[in-house]
């Protein structure tokens, strides 16, 4: 694979770069590339929020569309002090290719708020969240765009956003936001509905390169909703975590981590720094610890050119959005490390806030066994639509997962032809 200095580029550069190489691939009509290649529509609002002290701030959100051709967007909602218009579009686009991956009729998008969630109140934060819903109630709604949480988003979160949305309209509006708390009509399997997703497909990729997953040792970087359900169910499933992270840093033993015990020291104390019989290392180390699988749950960007050629997992399954840059891609695949890209790994969360959704329209409700089985019958079938097309194209997992969403929205739109 060639290497074509995609480290220069922003997070939206990126995504857009991926979507060129998969057009080339799949000989995608150049009026429908030209029309993917952008988001149909972005919202930014500035806003002020009421702070403890009794000052005011002015705070800054966007909400992307990327694409609606297969049906309303949908996509999380980060809180970060670092997110931007550009990254919040990559995302957005990243879910479009997503949900027609997996099949489920919705389109991509996007939202963030410039803000560090860490370091304000709760109050600030429902303030902050309630006045950056009403902003953004233009656009969302249960047939238009969902909302579910992303980086620095959780349950109560998506708790106020339903609620502050459901006030204006005068009644409930359950649909309108995924990854609710059960009780306010959230869907049982939710809350560790990713990172199950990213074993599941995990023991599909261990399998494919003749790892047994069983015994294996596994790097997770990130712990917060998908790396430590990741780090959970990796262990249920008889792997070995040596090592996991977060904002602070990591730890590492080669014995492998309790996860059980972690999470609630990590409750506890705020971070996984010190927990009991582990050293420390750096997020930049973790990443080139001698492991059978990689799983990279933080941030975008993480694996770039710079560190590629450090990696020593046969495996690296995304659990994060855009981990990987392109040049890092093309020198793991020349060095051989299967690379389980993002739109499938970390698909689960969507497929199950997809069954969210369907629940609360219909107001009936089904059980986590049920939840659970479902998801894994969509993510086995995506899996095995992406190898498929791997072998059919001679191409990375990447490539060929991109060939399958790109081709399902490329088709929607082009039968749907152009308005007026
Ligand atoms: P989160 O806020 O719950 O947790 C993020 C974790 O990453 C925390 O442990 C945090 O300390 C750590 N972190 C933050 N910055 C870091 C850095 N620079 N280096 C190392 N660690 C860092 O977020 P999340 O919901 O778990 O999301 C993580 C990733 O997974 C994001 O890329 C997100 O877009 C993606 N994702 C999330 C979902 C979901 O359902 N929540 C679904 C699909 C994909």
């Amino acid at each position: 694979m060639e290497a074509n200095n995609s480290d220069e580029l922003s997070t939206f550069g990126i995504a857009q770069q991926q979507l060129d190489n998969v057009a080339t691939l799949i000989n995608l009509d150049p009026a429908i590339h030209q029309v993917l290649r952008q988001p149909k529509r972005e919202l930014t609002v500035n806003f002020p929020v009421n702070m403890d002290d009794g000052s005011v701030r002015v705070y800054t959100g966007y909400r992307v569309q990327h694409n609606s051709s297969r049906g309303p967007s949908k996509g999380g909602i980060r809180y970060h002090p670092a997110t931007d218009l550009d990254e919040v579009r990559a995302l957005a686009m990243w879910m479009t290719w997503k949900c027609a991956l997996v099949n489920i009729p919705y389109g991509g998008a996007k939202g963030g708020v410039v803000c560090d969630p860490s370091k304000m109140s709760l109050a600030e934060l429902e303030d902050l969240t309630r006045r950056y819903t009403t902003e953004i109630s233009i656009l969302i709604g249960p047939d238009s765009d969902i909302p579910a949480p992303d980086m620095g988003t959780n349950p109560q979160t998506m708790a106020w956003m339903m609620d502050t949305y459901s006030m204006h309209k005068g009644h409930t509006v359950s649909a309108v936001v995924t990854g609710k708390p059960i009780a306010i009509g959230g869907s049982e399997g939710r809350m560790d509905a990713t990172g199950l997703g990213v074993v599941i497909v995990a023991e599909e990729a261990a399998k494919l390169v003749g790892v047994d997953l069983v015994g294996s040792s596994v790097a997770v970087q990130g712990f917060g909703n998908v790396g430590a359900a990741t780090a959970k169910f990796l262990q249920k499933a008889g792997a070995k975590v040596v090592a996991v992270s977060d904002v602070t840093g990591g730890i590492y033993n080669p014995g492998g981590i309790d996860i059980a015990s972690l999470l609630r020291y990590a409750k506890d104390t705020g971070s996984v720094q010190g927990f009991l019989g582990t050293e420390p290392v750096t997020n930049a180390e973790l990443l080139s610890l001698p492991v059978d699988v990689l799983i990279p749950a933080a941030m975008q960007g993480q694996i770039t050119k710079h560190n590629a050629s450090e990696i020593r997992a046969k495996i690296v399954v995304e659990g994060a959005n855009g981990p990987t840059s392109p040049d890092a891609d093309a020198i793991l695949h020349d060095r051989g490390i299967m690379v389980v890209p993002d739109i499938l790994a970390n698909a689960g969360g969507v497929v199950v806030s997809y069954f969210e959704w369907v629940q609360d329209l219909q107001a009936f409700f089904w059980s986590e066994g049920e939840v659970n089985l479902k998801m894994k019958g969509i993510l086995d079938k995506a899996f095995a639509q992406v190898t498929e097309a791997a072998k059919r194209h001679d191409t990375t997992l990447r490539l060929a997962a991109y060939s399958v969403g790109v081709g399902r929205v490329a088709e929607a739109t082009s039968l749907r032809g152009i308005y007026p």
